[in-house]
């Protein structure tokens, strides 16, 4: 029987999720930090919800000021998850994505392959696909 209270915080969803999108999650905040999500890029913006499940940030506040029609959040990027996005781009390690010992996967539209977002280096997709 399900109690109803929702679950929170799920790292072991958190950390594939974060392996999969450090590149575009490296664009958030310091935690500590309070902000908007036009401090953000679109694409993050979009996922705010979702990253929101995944623990990675929180809602902290919600305003509401006379320029806007709608309540605006201000959001916080967890410290956990902030240390683990920065653990991925930085070392690596033997679970990683990419054979450069990487998991942050750039796909860029003029590059055939899978790019590397710490390194650069530039991967056949069936390599990729194969780990
Ligand atoms: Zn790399």
């Amino acid at each position: 029987m399900s109690t109803g209270v929702p679950r929170e915080g799920q790292p072991q969803s958190q950390v594939p999720y974060i392996r999969r999108n450090a590149t575009l999650l490296q664009d958030l905040p310091e935690p500590g930090e309070q902000w908007r999500s036009k401090a953000i890029s679109d694409e993050l913006a979009n996922r705010l919800v979702g990253l929101q499940n995944r623990g990675i940030v929180q809602r902290v506040d919600r305003i509401k000021c006379e320029e806007w029609s709608k309540r605006r959040c201000i959001w916080q990027t967890d410290r956990d998850a902030y240390g683990r996005i920065q653990t991925v781009l930085e070392e690596g390690d033997d679970n990683a994505l990419l054979p450069c010992g990487h998991s942050a996967i750039s796909n860029e539209r003029d590059v055939d392959g899978v790019s590397c977002g710490v390194c650069g280096e530039v991967h056949d997709r069936e390599e990729v696909d194969s780990r």
